[in-house]
């Protein structure tokens, strides 16, 4: 049986393609921060997983540091025996505009979604590499394309993470590891239900579809790049937003 990580995956995005990649059969690893409130939902994700016939183990690390992502693999490694599929999908936002962004607003943002993703990169793609077998697939954001008022620190985030997932498709494309993205656009998640009615409306106003979009439409496409149907594809950027126009 094929083993998935997914980061950041005890609610939105993340819990839902944990759950799509089960039901393709897949034994998955959740990932969640070191929480309770955390730990609950990941249970809850992982017994709905476990509903499709596979494994499914939860994890506690915070993937903004080094050594709980090392801790994490070798678990992973020791548990399940390889790891076929990375899905870096653990993010945060602390929307500010820049006059009023803390240096800690800056920091905590970078090291939660752009650190993390070479920690988690580094320690699984050397289990990968013996393998000569791996997809991983990073959750960018359309910000990390176009930018985003109030996002200087999300948007340099997720600029990063699609030059980090260009380079290790070159590095690793010779021992079989595919490396993609995928960007959202708006999705339906507890991130975004945070935000003001003023700011949903404009956007949706320039999204083509004029609807925002849903969790598994971002999981659909991960189950895509991590399928043998994406054999020959690596080093993209799926922007999945439903036609936003910038
Ligand atoms: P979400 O509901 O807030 O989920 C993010 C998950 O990541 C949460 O479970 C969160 O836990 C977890 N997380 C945060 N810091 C972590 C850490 N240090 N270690 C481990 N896990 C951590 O957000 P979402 O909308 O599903 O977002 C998922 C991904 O999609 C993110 O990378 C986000 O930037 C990206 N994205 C989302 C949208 C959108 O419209 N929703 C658009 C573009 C891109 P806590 O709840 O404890 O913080």
């Amino acid at each position: 049986m094929a083993t998935a990580i997914i980061t950041g995956a005890s609610q939105g995005i993340g819990a839902c393609i944990a759950k799509r990649l089960a039901k393709d059969g897949f034994d998955v690893i959740i990932n969640h921060y070191p929480s309770d409130g955390d730990k609950e939902k990941a249970l809850a994700a992982a017994e709905e997983c476990r509903a499709f016939g596979v494994k499914a183990e939860c994890i506690a690390a915070d993937v903004s540091k080094f050594d709980q992502c090392e801790a994490m693999v070798k678990q992973v490694k020791a548990d399940f025996g390889g790891i076929d599929v990375l899905v870096n999908n653990a993010g945060i936002t602390k929307d500010k505009l820049l006059a009023r962004m803390s240096e800690d607003d800056y920091d905590i943002v970078i090291a939660v979604n752009q650190k993390s993703v070479y920690n988690m990169t580094k320690h699984v793609t050397s289990v990968m590499m013996k393998q000569r077998h791996g997809r991983i697939v990073n959750v960018a954001s359309v910000a990390g394309l176009y930018g985003n008022p109030g996002q200087m620190n999300y948007s340099a985030s997720k600029a990063a993470i699609i030059g980090m997932t260009k380079t290790t498709a070159k590095e690793f494309g010779s021992r079989n590891i595919t490396c993609n993205a995928v960007a959202p656009g708006f999705i339906h998640t507890p991130m975004t239900d945070g935000l003001s009615d003023e700011l949903k409306a404009k956007m949706l106003n320039a999204v083509a579809l004029r609807r925002y979009g849903e969790p598994e439409e971002i999981a659909s496409v991960v189950s895509f790049l991590v399928s043998d149907n994406a054999s020959y594809v690596t080093g993209q950027v799926i922007e999945i937003s439903g036609g936003l126009e910038m």
